[in-house]
């Protein structure tokens, strides 16, 4: 779920599970047996093409493989660190790929999560937040009028407006579309980006410019 009862956005965006905050900023240790390891190693962190350009947000565990890997650097740490047998490692926040990696312009591929993603589990008809379980895809013109499964003509719906809009349009059923469906491009990512990058102030000078 990425979305908390209050409607705020938390960061399971781009495919990652992320849970809530880890709370003040301060030095802490987590050693493998802290039950607030799992949790540490799920925290959001931003991923820099080589040219510092945000390009997508991963989990503290994956940043530390391409690390490690020699795939990625750190950019920004947080005041945390991992125990392993021989080595402490501090946490990332920031990481930046060593070599330049080609982002296409073209938008995410159409698919239910990233239908949800790009609507932020939000029904586009009551307006109201649900976890992806309680969210169906609707297609706004029906099939049986000829409405095609695009970006453009599916939007995230909870079951109830689902059942109430059945089989017409929007219009016909007296509802109305929250918005207008787009791609999800990468101006989108960007966008889910910042609503993570509230959280760390780590992140504000890369994606808020
Ligand atoms: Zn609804």
């Amino acid at each position: 779920m990425s979305v908390d009862s209050r409607g705020r956005y938390t960061p399971e965006a781009m495919g990652e599970a992320m849970p809530g905050s880890e709370g003040p900023a301060g030095s802490r240790s987590h050693n493998l047996l802290s039950p607030r390891r799992a949790s540490l190693m799920q925290e959001p962190v931003l991923v820099l093409n080589a040219t510092y350009e945000p390009i997508n947000v991963t989990a503290v565990r994956r940043a530390m493989v391409l690390m490690l890997k020699g795939v990625a650097q750190a950019e920004e740490m947080h005041n945390t660190e991992v125990h392993s047998a021989a080595h402490a490692h501090k946490v990332p926040s920031v990481i930046r790929l060593l070599a330049y990696r080609h982002i296409p312009q073209q938008s995410r591929a159409l698919s239910r999560k990233n239908i949800l993603l790009r609507d932020r589990n939000t029904c586009q008809f009551c307006v109201r937040v649900f976890p992806s379980s309680e969210l169906t895809l609707d297609h706004v013109v029906p099939r049986s009028r000829g409405g095609r499964s695009t970006w453009e003509n599916l939007v995230a719906c909870c079951y109830r407006c689902n059942n109430n809009k059945g089989d017409r349009t929007p219009e016909e059923a007296g509802l109305k579309l929250a918005r207008k469906p787009r791609p999800f491009t990468l101006h989108t990512s960007r966008q889910l980006m910042r609503l993570i990058g509230h959280r760390d102030e780590r992140w504000r000078k890369y994606l808020f410019y």
